[in-house]
């Protein structure tokens, strides 16, 4: 299929054009491989990013859907970074704190292993709803005293839930669906007429990945890129008034917080871009992330040539991407993951297996690449605890 013969996933226009293409990745990133077979004959898929010249939503062209598995095995937390839980924290307080989110029902679609909704209710005293296809049941230990319900599922299955919701939390999920205005409509219908729920969705933002060529943030697991822009036309168009829209999390993130739309409101924000500009940034994307590429791919070579030690630190996703563009002429002497549960598992594609940091220790590495750089000061200390002297660059 070609990008002229699709139409968009959140519009439905017919007007889009490809910028970037990837062959053979895996279709799964952050699934836990039991064995370097298993992890090397993982299925592999193509990736073509299209971008509608009307609304400025980017999507996978070639997504297939039917890949998808998120069961139990599917492991992306960050939890186990002091780091990540920081941010994660001071980004409860802050909601909690701006929207008076005390004695709540909070529904969380997504809820992945429901850290960010017990931080929630413990800290607003609220009730929570999570739902998520991945959720492992007695993950987190310390909400047995916490008003909780996990619905272990998909929310297309479960709508009638928003009946009770006061507050709609969606964090990192719409990037994964493959129909996001189908999506957002049945949300926007299962809200009961006079219901006016707080919503907030929080999602990676594309803006920064095509100024930056960040082709490791390119993966067959999202398969909708988001910017501001396609990002508050979506929640216009599905009946849903954006009242802010803002970055965080080192500017990765892109958060919006919207109601029911009863009043026409169509308040427009700073972050969004005319869609021109988007398709030219794409534009420039695609003429130079191949030098990006080829930056990296030198780099780590001229390393190996010099007979150094490579460590990659971080095994999900941004890893499966870098080594997947780096190709077989890269080698890469070990990757390192803080979260346990994937240590000793393998990486998709590659078959590298995943160690636990302390495993530097003995390797001694020359150089370790940074798989994202708000945790760099983190793994700086912690490398500096195991006795490594190396280098250290991020992505
Ligand atoms: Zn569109």
């Amino acid at each position: 299929m070609t990008a002229t013969e699709c139409s968009c996933a959140c519009c439905g226009a017919e007007n889009l054009t490809g910028f970037y293409r990837v062959d053979g990745v895996p279709v799964h990133s952050v699934l836990l491989m039991a064995s370097r077979e298993e992890a090397l004959a993982y299925p592999q898929q193509d990736i073509e990013l299209a971008i509608c010249k009307s609304c400025g939503f980017i999507q996978n062209i070639h997504f297939d859907p039917s890949y998808h598995e998120y069961s139990e095995r599917y492991e992306e937390t960050q939890g186990y970074s002091a780091h990540f839980r920081s941010f994660l924290n001071e980004f409860v307080d802050e909601l909690i704190e701006r929207h008076q989110l005390h004695n709540r029902t909070v529904v969380e679609i997504g809820c992945g292993k429901g850290e960010f909704l017990s931080l929630l209710c413990r800290q607003g005293n609220n009730r929570g709803i999570g739902i998520d296809a991945s959720y492992v049941p007695g993950r987190i230990a310390e909400h047995a005293d916490l008003d909780l319900t996990f619905i272990q599922g998909f929310f297309e299955e479960h709508t009638d839930v928003i009946a009770v919701a006061e507050v709609i939390i969606c964090r990192h999920t719409l990037e994964h669906i493959a129909r996001p205005a189908e999506f957002m409509h049945k949300l926007r219908e299962a809200i009961p007429e006079g219901s006016r729920p707080l919503i907030i969705f929080d999602l990676p933002d594309t803006t920064r990945v095509l100024e930056e060529r960040a082709f490791w943030d390119v993966y067959y697991e999202h398969c909708a890129y988001f910017t501001p822009t396609s990002l508050a036309a979506l929640f216009r168009q599905e009946g849903l008034a954006p009242q802010t829209l803002y970055r965080r999390y080192g500017e990765q993130m892109l958060v919006v917080e919207a109601y029911p739309d009863e009043t026409g409101d169509k308040q427009t924000f700073s972050l969004e871009r005319p869609v021109a500009e988007l398709v030219t940034l794409s534009d420039e994307f695609s003429q130079s992330v191949e030098r990006t590429v080829d930056g990296w791919s030198q780099r780590v070579q001229r390393a190996n040539q010099a007979g150094q030690r490579v460590v990659l630190w971080g095994s999900g996703s941004k890893a499966v991407s870098f080594i997947s563009a780096l190709g077989n002429g890269c080698r890469i002497d070990a990757v390192v993951d803080i979260n346990p549960h994937r240590q000793g598992s393998y990486m998709a594609g590659s078959g590298y297996e995943i160690s636990a940091p302390a495993s530097l220790a003995a390797l001694q590495p020359d150089l370790v690449i940074v798989m994202n750089p708000v945790y760099e000061q983190e793994i700086a200390a912690e490398l500096k605890q195991l006795g490594v002297k190396t280098e250290l660059v991020s992505l």
